[in-house]
């Protein structure tokens, strides 16, 4: 399996050198060169299979130039019942109303990231191994990316991660997640800024050439392809969990930020996976709504994206999104390069002509869900079904009683639990018990590690070329 560019002007590359990429050099996206074509007889096969077996089925079709028997050791180590609580992994369960959740939370950081990134902390432990190489990871978060990297890579050989998050901005329970890591490979550095001036200085250090190069800086953010791979797998884990027989259809409706956890929607149901529709759920930031209600695609600053309860989804450039387009363009990179041009300068692009194609050729629908909705959504689950969601599942429960049809079945994916967001949790219901895994309790107690800095890149660089120089 070889690996190209949206914008065409990369050359081909391997697997093992795609999971350690960001950006490819001219500015575009890395994908395969085609999309592995799933026959019947395999996804009957597939059916009976447990989580890990099934990643190690998918994954090898894509992951080619990794050994077979590593790729099966490192897979083995990332999906056990230990670290996600359930040996199903991601388990389905059916809400009265008959609309069917997947879990994919139950993670160390209790939201869906941990799926792709537990994978990415072992398999780049791998491939950095293997080739002798050293990864110095930088990133900032407002909360759950941040986390997920950072569980996913404490105390993996040859890897440090220096994570910069905006000071007192995230939760009580954020703060303490990240920050009580003890590990001597992960870095807290907390901003005297916002989220926006923590993600200008990662770009600021990431434009320093020389620097990034004589520090072997990297990212692990949404658009990393390792982790759109992972995400695959658990489509076909739920369609089989939800289904009886490989004659059915489902439909998956996902909380949408960047657009990274859907485009493995998008790309399973290429490979055959029998999905019906692809159900676009967006917050009150809703760039994505538009484009596949109007087929106008219009992004926004981040002055122009609004804070809202279900935090994870203020994002309103969906980095992952030139993937679709790519299909959606049959693969013209000169397309991309045009349509992406218009992005560059702040613009957009209007595909409306192109609607019919992306409902009935790609199954894409979409809705939005706004403050009151997601706080009515928690409410009315909590009280026919006795159960908390977190206030982005509830987004995508909200869109899909929405648009479901008669005899629709929808899976919504849950992408965090309700432990993580206890303030909204109680401007929905009250004051309800809200649970949380036993291994967590007393959390915010425990001693946390930390650098405040000034928002100055030069500090931060400083922070990296002493922490490194000393190890
Ligand atoms: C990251 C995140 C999302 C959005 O996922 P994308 O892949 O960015 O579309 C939704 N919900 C939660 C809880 C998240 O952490």
């Amino acid at each position: 399996m070889k690996y190209i560019s949206t914008r065409g002007n990369t050359a081909n590359k391997q697997f093992s050198e795609v999971l350690l990429m960001g950006l490819a050099p001219d500015g575009g996206l890395m994908l395969p060169e085609s999309y592995p074509q799933i026959s019947a007889e395999t996804l009957q096969q597939w059916r009976s299979l447990s989580y890990p077996e099934l990643a190690f089925q998918i994954m090898s079709l894509f992951a080619t130039d990794i050994l077979a028997e590593d790729l099966k050791s490192i897979i083995n180590k990332t999906y056990t019942a230990e670290t996600f609580g359930n040996p199903e992994i991601t388990p389905v369960r059916t809400l009265k109303d008959g609309i069917k959740i997947q879990a994919l939370s139950n993670g160390p950081t209790l939201a869906f990231k941990d799926m792709a990134m537990q994978f990415l902390g072992n398999a780049f432990e791998y491939v950095l191994a293997k080739e002798g190489k050293k990864l110095n990871i930088i990133g900032a978060t407002s909360g759950d990316t941040g986390s997920a990297a950072e569980y996913a890579l404490r105390g993996k050989q040859g890897v440090n991660v220096f994570m910069m998050s905006p000071e007192g901005k995230m939760s009580a329970f954020q703060r303490a997640q990240m920050f009580s890591l003890q590990d001597e490979n992960i870095h807290n550095i907390a901003v005297k800024g916002m989220f926006d001036d923590c993600q200008d200085i990662v770009k600021a250090l990431q434009n320093d050439a020389k620097f990034k190069e004589t520090y072997n800086i990297g990212t692990v953010n949404s658009i990393n392809w390792g982790r759109v791979l992972a995400q695959i797998v658990y489509y076909f884990a739920g369609y089989f969990k939800a289904t009886r027989s490989n004659a059915e259809k489902v439909s998956f409706c996902v909380p949408s930020g960047n657009f990274g956890n859907v485009c493995a929607g998008h790309i399973a149901r290429q490979m055959g996976l029998p999905i019906h529709r692809l159900i676009v759920a967006t917050n009150e930031n809703n760039v994505l709504d538009q484009f596949f209600k109007t087929g106008e695609y219009l992004p926004r600053s981040a002055e122009h994206t609004y804070v809202t309860s279900s935090p994870s989804m203020d994002i309103s450039k969906a980095s992952n999104f030139e993937r679709f387009v790519f299909d959606l363009m049959d693969r013209d990179a000169s397309e991309i390069e045009t349509l992406w041009a218009e992005v560059g300068k702040g613009k957009g692009f209007d595909l409306h002509f192109m609607l019919d194609k992306i409902r009935n050729q790609y199954g894409f629908v979409s809705g939005k869900s706004l403050h009151a909705d997601r706080l009515a959504v928690i409410k009315s689950v909590y009280e026919t079904d006795g159960e908390l969601l977190d206030p982005h599942t509830a987004d995508g429960v909200k869109v899909a009683r929405e648009l479901r049809e008669a005899g629709e079945t929808i899976v919504c994916l849950e992408t965090a639990l309700a432990a993580k967001f206890a303030d909204t949790i109680k401007e929905a219901v009250g004051n309800a018990v809200i649970p949380r895994p036993a291994g967590l309790n007393g959390l915010e107690d425990l001693p946390q590690r930390v650098q405040v800095v000034p928002n100055n890149p030069d500090v931060v660089k400083m922070i990296i070329r002493e922490t490194l120089e000393k190890a």
